[in-house]
């Protein structure tokens, strides 16, 4: 669904059906202050840029709000989890490469 950003989100949720004007972030998920979502956080939120670089389903994403600056900016920091090889993956938009290898023409090996 489009984000209030308009850029499309997996785990934005919008109702407006009917006059409703319900949002919510479903990665975040209900919050208290001061860790809870607002429409402007998907502004600069780094979610949609990585659903679209890497669909790998054994990837799961966990995201909280971190506010800095006496709480004057806030934004989403995202972390991301392979349930296959069972690590932190560093570079969620890339993965941590256990299920999409590259090919051998574009890694290094012993040269002899
Ligand atoms: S904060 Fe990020 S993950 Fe949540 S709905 Fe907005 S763009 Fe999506």
């Amino acid at each position: 669904m489009r984000t209030p950003a308009g850029v499309e989100c997996p785990y934005f949720y919008g109702n407006y059906f009917r006059g409703r004007s319900e949002e919510e972030c479903r990665l975040i998920g209900p919050k208290a202050p001061p860790g809870n979502w607002t429409p402007n956080l998907c502004k600069n939120c780094p979610v949609p840029a990585i659903a679209r670089a890497n669909a790998c389903e054994n990837m799961v994403l966990t995201a909280q709000v971190r506010s800095n600056l006496f709480g004057l900016i806030r934004r989403v920091d995202v972390q991301a989890y392979c349930t296959l090889s069972k690590t932190d993956v560093k570079e969620p938009q890339i993965g941590c490469g256990q299920c999409h290898p590259l090919p051998d023409e574009f890694t290094l090996k012993d040269q002899p």
